[in-house]
């Protein structure tokens, strides 16, 4: 490892804390003094079918999951989470109702029209996704409601359970273990590890077991999430290295006091970052101020000729990642459960250096 100090603001896959690094690099090589990699051993010998357990045993505790949910790992990223979605909740040609709030919410859309219809009942997408709609209807009849509680790319966050007299169902891929949530409320959350939980290469379901098994959809054999309950998410060889690191990064959290305690971190980092955007003069936020995201930070030069300049600084400071996403330009500054303050304070330092220079 380099001495030098990376403030890793990666967008994902993300930062994780060095002591799950080098916990989960001691066990590629051998896990657990049993003389095997972790990555060389059967996934049903009884060390991996323990390392499952608890890493759906953390889910449960750390999310406080009512005990008619099943939690699963998964393969397919959130990506494929979208159609699992519309296959197991969806019935062919009925509709389901799904906020617009972004690229991943549109992935969402695409997906779940391939097996029935979609009422879009808000969007942000005129205004290049700088808000949560807060005006919207969701009809009685929408076998559910879909929505994406954080919008990695665009740095917005709903900051509440939307208003449903239908199953929610939720993307919680980039805010997923950062707040307290109520399980209770959705009828499934999924989410990709490698945004705030692990490394790339697995997916984390948590559903309402009451509620599977009503679409009357004939559903492919690893899509039917029914399945993987009755497998103990074994159907297939799970993915046992991101498992392994992603249960890891759960102990980690629930060492540092569960997702109480990071909340009020994350709520520290965000609020640092954000009211530097506020005072500073050079800058501006993407997102508007009461849907701005805990986890992912969206501001911009007001004079792009000093990118060269501002570029520079940051990256002599050690700070890596901040690039915005291609479709909205600027910076974003993602600080995902692993990032400490101090790298925002040290970004925060490098914008008022900027300032100074130029004030
Ligand atoms: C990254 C992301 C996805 C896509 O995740 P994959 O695991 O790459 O399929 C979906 N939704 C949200 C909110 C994301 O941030």
């Amino acid at each position: 490892m380099s001495d030098k100090q990376i403030h890793n603001f990666s967008a994902g896959p993300c930062i994780l804390p060095q002591e799950v690094l080098a916990q989960a690099a001691k066990a590629v090589t051998e896990l657990d003094n049993i003389g095997l990699s972790l990555i060389e051993i059967s996934h049903r010998s009884k060390e991996f079918v323990a390392i499952m357990e608890e890493a759906r045993g953390l889910v449960k505790e750390l999310l406080g999951v009512p005990d008619n949910y099943s939690v699963l790992f998964l393969q397919g990223g959130a990506s494929l989470g979208f159609l699992t979605t519309a296959y197991n909740f969806l019935p062919q040609g009925g509709k389901a109702a799904y906020f617009n709030t972004g690229t991943w919410a549109k992935g969402a859309i695409a997906e779940a029209k391939l097996l029935g219809n979609v009422d879009v009942i808000a969007s942000s997408a005129d205004s290049n996704y700088d808000h949560i709609p807060s005006e919207y209807k969701v009809p009685s009849d929408a076998a559910y409601l879909h929505y994406t509680s954080n919008n990695t790319i665009f740095g917005t966050q709903h900051k509440s359970l939307p208003t449903s007299s239908v199953p929610i169902i939720c993307d919680m891929s980039s805010d997923i273990f950062s707040k307290k949530i109520n399980v209770s409320d959705y009828a499934m959350i999924y989410a990709g590890a490698q945004k705030n939980m692990g490394p790339a290469g697995t997916v984390v379901y948590i559903v309402n077991n009451d509620l599977l098994g009503k679409s009357g959809n004939t559903i492919p054999k690893y899509l039917n999430l029914q399945n993987h309950i009755d497998k103990d998410s074994m159907l297939n060889t799970p993915p046992v290295f991101a498992i392994y690191t992603s249960m890891l990064m759960l102990r980690w959290l629930k060492n540092l006091g569960g997702v109480e305690a990071m909340e009020k971190i994350n709520d520290a980092k965000a609020a640092a970052i954000y009211a530097e955007i506020d005072s500073n003069p050079l800058f501006e936020g993407h997102a508007q101020v009461d849907s701005r995201s805990t986890m992912n930070a969206t501001f911009r030069l007001k004079d792009e000729s000093l990118a060269d300049e501002f570029n520079a600084m940051w990256q002599a400071a050690g700070i890596s990642g901040i690039k915005g996403h291609r479709s909205v330009g600027g910076y974003r500054a993602s600080m995902y459960n692993a990032l400490p303050l101090k790298s925002v304070e040290k970004l925060v330092e490098v914008m008022r250096q900027l300032a100074a220079k130029h004030a």
